[in-house]
């Protein structure tokens, strides 16, 4: 599906909504957002939406291996996580993507690269300590 040639008008909200945050949230938080706009939504159609504009690389899906989050900001840019509540934060540092040869790759189709930091936010440092 030519994802230019039809966006609908939910799938530009929600592209819309995304872009204006920079806390990279999860599905059901966007949906919360949104729904406020757009009351008959449903959360299958915003969970729908946005892996079609993650797989069409209008934004950044975020794989923390619980739920997942996604980014506005599509650029590759390096990610800290919080081992403790899960949060994700932009690191406002310069990475480049490292190439890899095909053969490096082992014959997997690449799609994509990300670096994420790993850590202690300071909301959960504070309640440690
Ligand atoms: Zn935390
Ligand atoms: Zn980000």
């Amino acid at each position: 599906m030519k994802i230019g040639q039809r966006r609908s008008k939910q799938r530009e909200l929600i592209l819309e909504e995304l872009k204006g945050l920079t806390c990279h949230p999860t599905a059901d938080e966007l949906y919360e957002r949104v729904r406020k706009r757009l009351p008959n939504i449903s959360l299958g159609t915003v969970y729908r939406n946005l892996e079609l504009l993650a797989d069409n690389g209008f934004i950044l899906k975020i794989e923390t291996g619980g739920k997942n989050r996604f980014d506005g900001n599509a650029e590759p840019h390096p990610h800290i996580r919080c081992l403790q509540c899960g949060k994700v934060d932009d690191v406002m540092s310069k990475v480049t993507t490292p190439e890899i040869t095909e053969k490096q790759a082992r014959g997997y189709d690449v799609k994509g690269c990300s670096i994420e930091f790993f850590g202690i936010c300071p909301d959960c440092n504070r309640n440690i300590h």
